[in-house]
Parts: C-alpha cells; structure tokens; sequence
C-alpha cells in the first residue's frame, strides 16, 4: 500500500513505500526498516562504479526490536526540496509473483477493492464473484495502466517546495505526458533540466560498467529526482528491497523486452525513456 507523509520538522519527505518503515536518526541519516535483500545489495553497491548515485549506506543499527538499515539522508542541506520518485523497469512484480499467481491459491481483497475504485470494467465477472486477485494479477494491471509497461518507468509521486504532493501520475502512458510532467516538475528551469540530463547520462556510462547491474534483476527500484531553489539538481538510485542477484553463469542486458524466465527488468529502456524526455524538454 502507498503511503505519502510529510516531515515539517525537517525537509525529509518520504514519497513513497510504507510510512512506518522510515525514521529520521539524529546525525541526519534515515533509518529504513531492515531487509536482507536490500542490506546485501547496499553492501555491494558500496565497492561497485554505481556508488556516487546511490545514498551512502552506513550499516545497521537496532532501535527497540526492529532493525533498521542506516543511509545517507539525499534531502540533507536541501532548503524547501522539489522531488520526483521514478519506478524503473518494464515491470514491478518479481518472476515468483507470476508463478504464485498462477497456483492461485492466495487471492487479496484488498487489490481487489482498489482495481475496483479505478476501474470496475478491468475485472472479470470471475474476478468479481471472489472479490479478489492475485498480487501478480495488480501489480501487472498497475504496469499495464501506466507508462512501466511502455516507456520502462512511471512516475510515483512528485512533491513541490510548497509540500504540495502529486501523485496522480498513475495514467500518464506517453512520453509527450512525461515531458510535460518534467517541465511542471522543474518549472521549465532549464538550467535544472540540464543538470538531470547530464546526471542521467553520467549514471548510464556508470551503469554500463557495473558488476552489480550486470548481475542484478533490478525491480521496484526508483530514481530519485531532488532539486531545491539553489538549482543544485541531482538524481540517485534509491530502493534495493526487491532487486536479486542472478545466477553465476548468466549476465542481464537490461534494455530488452522481459519474457517470463529471462528476468530481465528493462531498467535501460526506462532510463533511455527518461533522458529522451529530459533531452525534449530541454529543447521546448
Ligand atoms: P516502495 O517499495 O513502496 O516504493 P519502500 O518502503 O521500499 O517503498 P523507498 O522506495 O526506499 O521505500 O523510499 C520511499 C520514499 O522515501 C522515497 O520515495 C523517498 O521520498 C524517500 N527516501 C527513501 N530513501 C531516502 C534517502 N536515502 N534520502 C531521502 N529520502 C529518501
Ligand atoms: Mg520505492
Ligand atoms: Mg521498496
């Protein structure tokens, strides 16, 4: 479930994910809900060519009896932040989602209810009869609704200095919409899109030299947009808890169509999507 919270003691925001899994630590750091996947992913990343554009992971740390991984908060010194939450990847569901779907044996009501509140005609009579779906089966309708499927990414929330927050990017499918969104988003600073453009091209050599990418399926992983009104503009890769490593002998190529059991995660075609759209809003 998406949660969208504001912090007005601090300029950290949180755009997305879970409202109780994050707390600010007092050196300035954010603490996220421990998860082994993301902590062994961090723990790589901190030794690949793909550290700049990821927030500096510090470890673990314990509060009460929950664990938390401890990372470097992306808002520090930012004054009234302007952010944007892309979701990578052609799609957001992990392969084993597809083949516990099609065991069928657990059906969620509450997915259910949500298809339903956007739109009942997307359900089968079969569908409405249980009253529920599997995970698979909405988070697949979630990436063929929005841009995921298409252009490789989506935009999941958008928050501008005044705190105001958008999340209603759910249906924009084109990339003239995306464009369009860029230029709200950055209010056609150019000086803004320019320093995305150049960060998003400088992550793209980076990623294309990363032991870490080649041999990780990258899910549900967002980029990060930050900017403030100093124009300092940067982008980051946020959100390892559904990225896993593949097997010894195979390398993904991350710019092709996904086919089931190939794993790959289109995360290329996402960023390709992207710097297109930054390259066209620079030029309007
Ligand atoms: P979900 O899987 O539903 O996307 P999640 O619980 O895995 O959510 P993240 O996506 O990692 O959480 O983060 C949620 C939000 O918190 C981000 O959209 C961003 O606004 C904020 N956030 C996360 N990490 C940082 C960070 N290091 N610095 C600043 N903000 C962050
Ligand atoms: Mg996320
Ligand atoms: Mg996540």
């Amino acid at each position: 479930m998406m949660h969208w919270s504001l912090r007005r003691q601090s300029s950290w925001v949180q755009l997305a994910g879970h409202q109780g899994n994050f707390h600010l630590s007092d050196g300035g750091e954010v603490l996220k809900l421990y998860s082994e996947v993301e902590a062994a992913c961090l723990d790589v990343l901190m030794k690949d060519p793909l550290r700049p554009f990821v927030p500096q992971y510090y470890g673990l740390v314990t509060r009460g009896e929950l664990c938390y991984i401890r990372l470097e908060d992306l808002l520090n010194g930012l004054k009234r932040p302007v952010i944007m939450d892309c979701k990578m990847g052609v799609r957001t569901y992990q392969e084993e989602e597809v083949m516990k779907a099609q065991t069928r044996t657990l059906l969620r009501n509450d997915m259910y209810q949500k298809m339903v509140k956007v739109d009942p005609s997307a359900l089968s009579p079969e569908e409405h009869a249980q009253m529920g779906v599997t995970k698979w089966r909405y988070l697949h309708w979630r990436d063929t609704t929005s841009s995921t499927s298409t252009l490789g990414f989506r935009i999941e929330g958008i928050m501008m200095e005044d705190g105001h927050i958008r999340r209603d990017f759910k249906n924009i499918v084109t990339l003239a919409q995306v464009t369009e969104t860029l230029l709200f988003f950055t209010k056609k600073q150019l000086d803004v899109l320019k320093a995305y453009h150049s960060r998003l091209l400088a992550l793209n050599d980076a990623l294309k030299c990363s032991p870490f990418f080649r041999k990780h399926e990258v899910i549900g992983s967002s980029l990060l947009f930050v900017h403030d009104h100093s124009n300092k503009a940067s982008v980051w890769m946020i959100d390892f808890g559904k990225t896993t490593p593949i097997p010894e002998i195979s390398e993904l190529k991350h710019n092709v169509p996904w086919t089931q059991g190939s794993r790959e995660d289109g995360y290329l075609l996402g960023l390709t999507s992207l710097i297109t759209s930054l390259s066209q809003a620079i030029s309007k």
